[in-house]
């Protein structure tokens, strides 16, 4: 990984996000900067990993406010726990196309203190949430940036449930100030400016708060989700969302190419063929009786298969299969969601269950550091060299570094791959092995290679 693929993390966590003199402020806490991360795997749930990793007390992360480094504090965006991965995608690609560096403010849901305290803090959250989203609607009126234009160009339907939250907030809000005269108009114009404010949100405007905000996170969808639920509840709908959206086609009736007495078999090896063979492959029909995977690349691949239970045998079978693939991988798959995930890590999941993704991602490096050093500590001193031609439809050369083991079996060290077999990229390919290896000046260590012409070092 590159630094031109990374992103730097500013991290604060431990405080609370309050308003003074109409300004936003992170009290308490401390803070933690220039976390290198991969904007790629950024998830919701690297933030509770990091309060884990740099024992943070507190509860879960509850919300995250962030900003581009270079950009000052009143132009703060909120991410809530509902929604949120696909926001974070968005504060990553933001971050990306510009600074490459974000400030990160935690708030933690309030763990073991008693209600009434708990209570109070949810309000100023609240009334918090209406300055942030007040304050982002008159800075967007005002004078939008370039940044914000764009932003506004790809989310017009979130910037109007925006739009609707607000003025659904400031509606409540003002409905309930009829009961309480007296200090009526000062408080729906100046809210963001007088602190005082927070106490007048009670707990009814809290609520509608909250259901505007859900409704803004589910885009309209008539099913809302509470807060407390988890990824596997956001999971259901997408495909409730699937079968929704599905149009049936006519079924071929061949069949017998796979038979299996469990609907979960059938899954089971589609997930194993896609990992196998790196497709992407999309489920498109979910069925107490049929089940149905398409090629996740779009475009004109043709790639399906259609499986359904079929009664007089009393199995599932398979009733429609294009096992031909016309498109180019690009290294993702679809099926691979959070629940299939964690269903990979299931094992390791039950033996330690604080095994955050950010441990994963350690995890499965440190699995490549293994690869190399066992090879340094118990396989003979030999390296083979070798650099191959790509014959599929991804073009491009294959080098490889391959050992012996003590079984005199082949051992592979590391790979790599190149646009073509040139003396340039072997070159980068072996500086890169020596320095890895630790090689130094290569005394006490054997290479063979064939000698193609491409490798003149
Ligand atoms: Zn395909």
């Amino acid at each position: 990984m590159s630094h031109f693929d990374t992103l730097k993390l500013n991290l604060h966590y431990g405080g609370l996000m309050e308003i003074i003199g109409g300004r936003f402020s992170y009290n308490g806490g401390a803070s933690k900067q220039g976390i290198v991360v991969d904007p790629d795997l950024m998830t919701w749930s690297c933030f509770d990993g990091y309060c884990e990793e740099f024992s943070i007390e507190g509860g879960l992360v509850e919300r995250v406010w962030w900003k581009l480094h270079h950009e000052s504090m009143d132009t703060l965006k909120c991410i809530g726990v509902v929604a949120s991965d696909s926001e974070l995608m968005r504060m990553c690609s933001q971050a990306m196309s510009t600074c490459r560096e974000v400030d990160v403010f935690i708030e933690q849901e309030e763990k073991g203190k008693d209600g009434e305290e708990a209570d109070v803090n949810l309000e100023q959250s609240a009334a918090v949430e209406t300055e942030s989203e007040k304050a982002l609607s008159a800075e967007s009126e005002k004078a939008p940036s370039a940044e914000e234009n764009e932003s506004e160009i790809g989310e017009g339907e979130s910037e109007e449930a925006e739009e609707n939250q607000s003025q659904e907030a400031e509606e409540n809000q003002s409905q309930s100030e009829e009961a309480e005269e007296n200090q009526s108009e000062a408080a729906a114009d100046e809210s963001d400016k007088d602190a005082g404010n927070e106490s007048e949100i009670d707990s009814e405007k809290e609520e509608a708060l909250r259901e505007a905000k859900r409704k803004k996170d589910k885009k309209g969808k008539s099913k809302v989700l509470e807060d407390e639920e988890d990824i596997g509840a956001r999971y259901d709908m997408e495909i409730e969302d699937a079968v929704a959206s599905f149009v049936d086609e006519e079924v071929d009736f061949r069949r017998t190419i796979l038979e299996s007495s469990d609907s979960y078999e059938f899954k089971e090896a589609v997930l194993d063929y896609a990992l196998a063979n790196a497709k992407n492959i999309e489920q498109n029909r979910w069925d107490k009786t049929k089940i149905g995977y398409k090629c996740g690349e779009g475009g004109k691949c043709k790639w399906k298969l259609y499986c359904s239970y079929d009664e007089p045998h009393g199995k599932w079978v398979i009733k429609t299969k294009c096992g031909y693939h016309s498109c180019t991988p690009k290294g993702r798959c679809k099926m691979l969601k959070a629940p299939v995930i964690a269903k990979l890590f299931l094992h390791k999941l039950r033996q330690k269950p604080n095994f955050w993704p950010i441990k994963m991602q350690k995890y499965i490096k440190e699995t490549w550091r293994l690869l190399r050093t066992r090879w340094k500590s118990s396989c003979r001193p030999i390296i083979g060299l070798d650099g191959t031609f790509f014959k599929g439809i991804v073009k491009g050369c294959l080098l490889t570094a391959v050992g012996h083991d003590p079984n005199n079996q082949i051992y592979p060290i590391a790979w790599a791959v190149v646009q073509a077999e040139t003396g340039d990229n072997w070159l980068w390919f072996m500086k890169n092995l020596k320095a890895d290896l630790g090689l130094e000046d290569g005394s006490g260590y054997v290479i063979i290679s064939d000698r193609c012409r491409g490798r003149g070092i």
